[in-house]
């Protein structure tokens, strides 16, 4: 399956990665959409990580998401993300598209990514839209033993993470992108998505509309393993790098 896979690549003109979750787990944070996660046995969790209640309740969404992003604060790229890395950097790679919002392709070394469901590099007020770096408002948050939200130092408003919070829409821009890569495609490499988010779980279906090949990495069923080409159930950072290590020994 493996060297299918490298096949696939070595043979494709325009190839892009889309990742989700299980691309991170390896790098100890937890897939925050699932169960397991732990994030969400409140049950008001889908309304704590919805806008309207970001709106209606900041501190509870902080005190939500704290344990969270203490683990993104402190995590490392592992060997899957710097195997996407390299593969850009062997000019097999033009873009990852990922649903995670913990910045580690861009830790890792790929330049052409798009992160669809937002990240923690800025904070956005709520109230008068002022952006502002997270880096010295997390770490205050983060020093301070009480949970406080962090307040636009301009309005005094709340201050959001650049995350898609439920009832949001993608960051339009990025989105739009990411849309323009998945229709130059001709292969799409999924690693660690189950690909059950809309709308970025169409992605695949739609290369494979256009006539081009989809390899699936991921170490439990996806809902579209019937469509994909080569699936490879297994840790993707064993995979991953054993797929570009071909690649780049060729
Ligand atoms: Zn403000």
């Amino acid at each position: 399956m493996i060297d299918q896979a490298v096949e696939l690549i070595r043979k494709s003109s325009y190839s892009i990665a889309l990742t989700g979750a299980g691309i991170s787990t390896p790098s100890g944070i937890p897939d925050f959409r699932s169960h397991e996660s732990g994030l969400w046995n409140n049950a008001d969790a889908m309304q704590v990580a919805s806008l309207s209640g970001f709106r209606y309740n900041p501190l509870g969404f902080y005190t939500w998401i704290r344990p969270f992003a203490d683990l993104i604060k402190n995590a490392l790229p592992n060997p899957a993300h710097f195997a996407l890395a390299t593969l850009e950097d062997l000019g097999m790679l033009q873009a990852v598209i990922t649903q995670n919002i913990d910045m580690l392709h861009v830790d890792a070394g790929n330049r052409n990514v798009y992160e669809v469901h937002g990240h923690l590099r800025q904070m956005t007020c709520i109230n008068c839209f002022k952006e502002y770096d997270s880096e010295p408002i997390l770490k205050k948050f983060f020093e301070n033993k009480e949970i406080e939200v962090p307040r636009c130092p301009a309005c005094g408003g709340a201050l959001k993470p650049n995350v898609i919070l439920f009832g949001e829409q993608l960051p339009m821009q990025v989105f739009i992108k990411a849309q323009q890569a998945v229709r130059h495609a001709d292969l799409v490499l999924v690693a660690g998505s189950s690909l059950e988010v809309h709308p970025v779980a169409d992605f695949p279906v739609q290369v494979r509309r256009q006539g081009g090949r989809v390899i699936i990495v991921n170490n439990e069923r996806t809902v579209q393993d019937d469509i994909a080409n080569v699936v490879i159930r297994g840790d993707v950072a064993e995979i991953l790098p054993a797929i570009v290590d071909k690649l780049a020994s060729e």
